[in-house]
């Protein structure tokens, strides 16, 4: 292949691919493709049953699983729910959730730092989908892939805390784009950390001013209703 240049005297170097070979970013988008598409799958299949799925990510330690299974708590008498774990290796989480009584999958992923579509696929076939109305997908704690790949739930819940610091959400926009809800976890320690939870929010409101942010603290059950009434959760 010949490169098109502006005529300088001295041609400018150019390195082209081979015949079949394959890069890296051209593998990335294909991944990326094919993840959409099983991830609208999940998103038809659990439509058809009327079962609604929140994914929910933030990172290690952010407070995801305490938040689930207090939302759990206040939301099993209505309604009928189960939870995906996703985890690189340990069952740590489901054990905590599973003590709620309800059914529990456990996704490890080995060396991946995300879910995808594909391990959701496999994870709803263990689930009595006929009988649910709501899904908890706990994303493996990480702050740049997950956003990437949709899982086919029709919302999803983001969770930061105060103890990750204050420019944790300005760092990372991408996981804010399509959160339906944030969650300003742990604001019981708030001052103790110098970090002020309105200024978590008003990064929020800039990166997506269509997310809900709520202050919380599963430690004294502050702002968790309001969690499970701006997903849309309650009856
Ligand atoms: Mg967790
Ligand atoms: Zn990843």
């Amino acid at each position: 292949m010949v490169a098109v240049g502006i005529g300088l005297a001295k041609p400018v170097e150019v390195v082209t691919p081979a015949e079949g070979e394959v890069f890296d970013v051209e593998l990335e988008v294909n991944i990326l493709r094919e993840n959409e598409r099983l991830a609208e799958e999940n998103k038809g299949r659990l439509g058809s049953k009327g079962i609604h799925a929140v994914d929910v990510m933030g990172s290690v330690g952010s407070g995801k699983t305490s938040l689930i299974k207090s939302m759990i708590s206040r939301l099993k008498q209505d309604l009928r729910i189960a939870v995906i774990e996703g985890d690189v290796t340990t069952t740590i989480d489901s054990d905590i959730i599973s003590s709620e009584g309800v059914p529990t999958v456990q996704v490890n992923t080995g060396k991946e730092c995300h879910l995808d579509a594909n391990l959701i696929r496999k994870a709803l076939d263990k689930l009595p989908l006929g009988s649910l109305d709501l899904i908890f997908i706990e994303n493996v704690g990480n702050l740049i892939c997950p956003a990437e790949f949709p899982l086919g739930s029709d919302r999803r819940l983001v969770v930061v805390s105060v103890t990750e610091g204050p420019y944790m959400v300005v760092k990372h926009p991408m996981m804010f784009r399509d959160a339906k809800v944030v969650a300003i976890n742990k604001i019981d320690v708030a001052s103790a950390m110098g970090v002020d939870p309105n200024k978590l929010s008003a990064d929020v409101a800039r990166l997506n001013p269509k997310a809900a942010t709520v202050h919380t603290s599963c430690r004294n059950g502050i702002g968790v209703n309001e969690v499970i009434e701006k997903l849309g959760l309650n009856r």
